[in-house]
């Protein structure tokens, strides 16, 4: 008997395992009917296993648990950053199309007498108290082009005063998308005008023009 409990005891790993051949397995559940010794080691095994197997599916599940959260802190990372990007990008557009709807140049014809400008300009005056005026004589024009340009300076340095292709210009700037518009209405049938540079473009077309305008002048 004592030599067979010993087999036994060696086989039992094996059997809580579910690892013995059939024979193995057949001697070692005869064995446990009738020897009350070996049937108590095979319980302890067998209930120590049983605990690791517990242990073994509450760390699995943990991991699954915080990777999910891991994943889910990625996630919220990186829509906030979008969310960010997203609010950047449109206070951004709002300051270019709220600049470039308050911002216009008004350029005369090159042979408008000082009464023609004079009167152009009060004109605008009239739209609104708030408005800046700012005038900027043809020569003005021609060396604040030559300074815009002077990476290429070949591009204008035949010209000076006496062949000036710049003609002279206001600068106008309104508190209000409102109030310019109001000038531009008002300056529709003035004569002496040859062109006004307004911009009708909506906020995004705005933000895409002013990012080129960046990067032109930046390069
Ligand atoms: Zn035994």
């Amino acid at each position: 008997m004592k030599k067979e409990c010993e087999i036994v005891q060696d086989l039992i790993f094996g059997y809580c395992d579910g690892t013995l051949n059939p024979a193995s397995k057949d001697l070692v559940e005869k064995h446990l009917v009738k020897c009350e010794e070996c049937k108590k080691i095979y319980e302890e095994i067998k209930k120590d296993k049983q605990i690791e197997d517990d242990d073994k599916i509450e760390i699995d599940y943990l991991k699954r648990v915080n990777k999910k959260l891991k994943r889910k802190k990625i996630m919220i990372v990186i829509s906030s950053v979008l969310i960010i990007l997203l609010v950047i990008l449109h206070i951004f557009a709002f300051i270019c199309y709220y600049h470039d709807h308050t911002t216009i140049e008004i350029f005369m014809n090159k042979d408008i007498s000082e009464e023609g400008i004079e009167n152009i300009k009060n004109q605008i005056k009239t739209q609104s108290e708030d408005i800046e005026i700012t005038y900027v004589s043809a020569e003005e024009q021609l060396e604040k082009m030559k300074q815009r340009f002077k990476d290429n300076q070949d591009l204008l340095a035949g010209y000076n005063a006496e062949n000036n292709i710049f003609t002279p210009s206001f600068i106008i700037k309104t508190k209000t998308i409102q109030d310019m518009e109001k000038v531009e209405k008002s300056l529709e049938d003035v004569e002496g005008i040859k062109l006004i540079s307004s911009t009708s473009s909506n906020l995004y077309e705005s933000l895409i023009m002013n990012i080129f305008t960046i990067l032109y002048n930046s390069h």
